[in-house]
């Protein structure tokens, strides 16, 4: 292990250790180095104090980070380390930071404020393990535990449960029972957390590999803070196109799509609206007729709630909206597609639709992803050709517009937009003199 310290790291816990204080790796970065996975980044702590740290460090750039907390960073080579001051920690009231932090004297209480039984491990320079509450074994055994009462941990912390589940999605390890336990009794607690502290950790759980599995167990957790969710959990479908509830169906379709944060939520979101759009023909087979539009302004709704940032917000409800429309096979409709979301959203769509189709009835699958690839082939096609499908690859521009008589304004826009909506169907040429003569009429 002491080989894969890096020297930056090493040279810090040395320089604390030769002035007579105890210093170790601890939290993420032994986790990892544990899981056999290269740490993004090395948290130190010490028995020295903040004050301590710095004098450690003179004639070094040193960033007080957080001092109050004990957090002092120091930079190694351009690469920042942050040094604790082994603590305890108050209650967190705003569930945004604790109310204050307490400096102690031993490691193990420092070890016993963590989370979670593999973020409690501490190592020192010489690869030797501090690991008082059994990590590294869970570590060994995939196993998700608490440090102490999973019931206390969780009440003095709501955000712990989706860290919890995060780590579950991303390592595939299994949540140990009294944790699992308490998760669910105290999920509640999510309630006092900020929103932007539980969408940090969410968009982590969704791009993991194992969010299936979390989705399926601890379909209770979200309903925390998107409540939306509840009747589509319950939702069942008597539809000869699937072969699962809305909630199971819903999940194939996230565990179908690339892990990329907008293709994850917005399969995720996709049939939120189906439970309000249900009804049931004479023959006992439900419909829902205009769930997209549906499922659309809930997505809004409920990435507003969490806070997500407009753009990742505008491109998930722009799939959700979309996802059930029909693009036939042929270059025109194509192109009107491509012109319409721009190529980077017609291909997330494409993808949707892949995933989409996972979720349903098996036998029918095979022929629908076909068209799919089919579709994605003409696009490229259209691409690779630089055929126009958008204002910049008009054969004529706004100056030519206005050079034709129309008057500068949003008038120029307008009619642009005419004219390209034309040669996207096919109706003119994209070659200058046709256009400059659509113009003069
Ligand atoms: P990663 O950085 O890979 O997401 P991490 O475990 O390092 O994982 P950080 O948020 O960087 O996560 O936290 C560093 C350490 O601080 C954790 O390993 C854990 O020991 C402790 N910790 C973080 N958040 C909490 C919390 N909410 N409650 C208790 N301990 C926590
Ligand atoms: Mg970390």
């Amino acid at each position: 292990m002491r080989s894969e310290i890096p020297a930056g790291a090493r040279r810090i816990l040395e320089a604390l250790t030769s002035a007579g204080y105890e210093a170790y790796l601890v939290g993420g970065c032994v986790r990892d180095l544990l899981r056999g996975v290269e740490p993004h980044d090395w948290d130190i702590c010490t028995s020295a104090r903040p004050e301590e740290t710095e004098k450690c460090f003179a004639g070094q750039r040193i960033v007080e980070t957080g001092l109050k907390h004990g957090t002092v960073t120091v930079l190694e080579e351009g690469e920042p380390y942050e040094i604790t001051t082994y603590r305890t920690e108050g209650p967190y009231s705003d569930s945004r930071r604790p109310d204050y932090v307490e400096f102690v004297s031993s490691l193990e209480a420092d070890l016993a404020r963590r989370d979670l039984t593999m973020n409690a491990i501490a190592m020192g320079l010489e690869g030797d393990l501090r690991d008082p509450f059994g990590g590294e074994d869970d570590i060994g055994s995939g196993l998700i535990r608490c440090v102490g009462e999973p019931t206390h941990r969780f009440q003095e912390d709501g955000l712990r449960v989706m860290r919890a589940l995060r780590f579950a999605a991303v390592f595939g390890y299994g949540i140990e029972a009294r944790t699992a336990q308490a998760i669910h009794e105290n999920c509640h607690m999510l309630e006092r957390v900020a929103a932007e502290r539980i969408d940090a950790e969410l968009c982590r759980l969704l791009v993991g590999q194992h969010v299936g599995d979390v989705l399926r167990q601890y379909p209770d957790v979200l309903c925390q803070f998107w409540p939306q969710l509840g009747p589509l959990i319950g939702l069942e479908q008597n539809n000869p196109w699937h072969c699962w509830g809305g909630w199971e169906h819903t999940i194939h379709t996230v565990e179908a799509a690339p892990a990329d944060l907008i293709l994850r939520l917005a399969m995720l979101l996709h049939d939120i609206g189906k439970p309000a759009c249900r009804s049931t023909d004479e023959d006992g087979i439900d419909h829902f007729y205009g769930h997209p539009a549906v499922s659309a302004k809930l997505a809004d709704e409920m990435l507003r709630a969490l806070r997500f940032d407009n753009r990742t917000r505008e491109q998930v409800v722009t799939l959700v909206e979309r996802h059930d429309v029909q693009i036939p096979l042929r270059s025109q409709a194509v192109r009107k597609w491509l012109s319409r979301l721009g190529p980077e959203t017609f291909f997330q769509l494409l993808e949707v639709k892949r995933a989409d189709n996972m979720g349903q009835a098996r036998e029918l699958v095979r022929d629908r992803l076909a068209e799919l690839d089919a579709l994605q082939a003409k696009a490229e096609e259209i691409l690779a050709q630089g055929q126009c499908f958008s204002l910049k690859d008009l054969a004529v521009n706004g100056r030519d517009v206005i050079a034709a008589g129309i008057a500068p304004g949003p008038e120029v826009g307008r009619t642009l937009n005419a004219l390209l909506e034309r040669v996207v169907c096919g109706e003119a040429e994209n070659q200058r003199e046709v256009l400059l003569g659509l113009l003069r009429k």
